[in-house]
């Protein structure tokens, strides 16, 4: 049995859901010919659909009563427009229509709700953004019933119990296994396709939330693991997990195969294409998992599994970057030899609850410096002055220093392990490209060097890098360059 999920573009438009249903029938076909239990579909919101709904809450809360209703008419139309064309005239559209206006409706009585009470809580945002998976999955459904598939529309509600981490939850593996294994398996056995919604889920007491931004991806793992699935197909809009982001990097190439291991640290340095906890379930399960282009079916994209046979163990395999960071500094000639303030610092980062994403602490212990995101920058610094109001006082600590406009780059490859050298060609190309590098860490997985350069220098960069590496070219191509002078 395999799990396939369909990103925001590939159910973007009316054409592209034509494509989902052709690979879905696809793979229908194959399950039904080997006698295995076929096919689960996960879908996100049709592209474009999650921001606008946040964008139509955060207005509600200001008082804005407008945007959310003009948006409802927008939304009717979208996904209208895509039934219009592919689900015959009869019930079935009626049903469809009747289930729009009815989500639509729920989004307009939150919204109108937010903009009564004037303000928006996470918990709020996760019922508001859910609402896109919610009308995806019953249109998905619909069109493979019209491709003659047997397909049911599923909330992933039903399905996916999670903490109540509003805005980024995490399952509860063994509720989820036992409601998956209870609603899905009876489906699987009779034929049918289930079309879960991705992103979304609920607690223990049936309060939605969601995965977090892209969590889709999450949803099909989460969905394969509780079923002990064959494999987990991401299917998206490019070939695969790429050298780097094709948007960034035209020569970007697909790779064939990748650890989880390495997934993971791309995924958590900014490469879209998976949301960073996708590698999690598989993992557990040791599923394989593969990222497939919807628009070109045939090719074979990448397959992520337990140990990557390393695509001729090639070193650097690809270079990505995390953008909207703050850099912060501790410094203070009086922090030298003083124990513990490292552990003072990220005690305090740590109440605040951001996430570190890179620390650097100089030799000469006189400075602490670490990456977080530009939406903790402001809790942390305020935390740090707390924490050190007594070393600041008596300038044993002298600054607690914000940086904006940050960002980390991360080169990574399992190969990197021990090969030495390679660190000095990552800044041989920086330098070359005339760019200043602020901060450097190297991952105790040695499988990643990180670092830090300002908002202008990411493209170029990424660039350079890519091109010492000679990531364009298939690894048997490349010429190992010796450092340049
Ligand atoms: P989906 O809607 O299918 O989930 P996303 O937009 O979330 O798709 O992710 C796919 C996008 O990720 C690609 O269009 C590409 O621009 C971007 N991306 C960033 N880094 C990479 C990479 N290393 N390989 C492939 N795509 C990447
Ligand atoms: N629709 C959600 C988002 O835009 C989840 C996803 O696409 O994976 O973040
Ligand atoms: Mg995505």
């Amino acid at each position: 049995m395999i799990v396939m999920k369909f990103g925001g573009t590939s159910v973007g438009s009316a054409d592209a859901f034509v494509q989902v249903a052709a690979v879905v029938q696809a793979a229908a076909e194959r399950a039904a010919a080997q006698g295995t239990p076929g096919v689960v579909v996960v879908t996100s919101a049709m592209s474009g659909v999650t921001n606008l709904l946040i964008q139509a809450a955060e207005r509600a809360a200001r008082g804005d009563e407008r945007f959310h209703r003009e948006q409802q008419a927008t939304l009717l139309l979208k996904h209208q427009g895509v039934a219009g064309q592919l689900v015959a005239e009869g019930s079935e559209r009626a049903a469809l229509t009747n289930t729009f206006e009815q989500r639509l409706g729920e989004f307009d009585r939150l919204c109108s709700s937010i903009a009564v009470l004037g303000e928006l809580t996470l918990r709020g945002v996760d019922v508001v953004s859910g609402l896109g998976e919610r009308l995806a999955a019953p249109l998905l459904a619909a069109v493979l019933r019209a491709a003659g598939l047997r397909a049911e529309a599923i909330e992933a509600t039903e399905l996916i119990v999670t903490d109540a981490v509003f805005g980024s939850a995490a399952p509860l593996d063994d509720l989820t296994g036992q409601k998956c294994r209870a609603r899905l398996l009876p489906l699987l056995r009779n034929g049918v396709v289930p079309v879960v919604t991705g992103f979304i889920g609920a607690t223990v007491d049936g309060i939605p939330t969601t995965l977090g931004r892209g969590g889709s991806d999450y949803s099909a793992a989460i969905l394969g693991a509780a079923l002990d699935a064959d494999e987990i197909q991401i299917w998206t809009d490019v070939n695969g997990v790429m050298t780097a982001d094709p948007r960034i990097v035209p020569n970007a190439r697909s790779l064939q195969e990748l650890s989880y291991e390495e997934v993971a640290e791309l995924a958590y340095y900014g490469a879209k294409v998976l949301h960073p906890k996708t590698v999690t379930p598989a993992i557990a399960k040791n599923i394989p998992v593969r990222v497939l282009n919807t628009f070109e079916a045939t090719h074979p994209g990448t397959l992520i599994v337990e140990k990557a046979r390393a695509e001729s163990h090639g070193t650097v395999k690809a270079v990505t970057a995390i953008r909207s960071m703050h850099l912060i500094t501790v410094a203070g000639r009086g922090m030298m030899g003083v124990p513990g303030i490292a552990a003072r610092t990220f005690g305090a980062v740590a109440r605040v609850g951001a996430n570190v994403l890179m620390i650097s602490q100089s030799s000469s212990e006189q400075s602490i410096c670490f990456v977080v995101p530009d939406s903790s920058a402001a809790a942390v610094v305020n935390a740090l002055q707390t924490e050190f109001r007594r070393e600041l006082e008596h300038q044993q600590i002298d600054a607690i220093q914000p940086r904006g406009s940050i960002n980390i780059l991360a080169v990574v490859g399992s190969g990197m392990r021990g090969t030495p050298g390679l660190a000095a060609r990552v800044f041989a190309a920086v330098a070359q490209a005339g760019i200043n590098v602020i901060a450097i860490a190297q991952g105790s997985s040695e499988v990643n060097i990180s670092l830090v350069v300002v908002d202008e220098d990411v493209v170029p960069a990424l660039r350079a890098i890519h091109d010492i590496f000679e990531l364009h070219l298939p690894t048997s191509q490349r010429t190992h360059r010796a450092l340049p002078q």
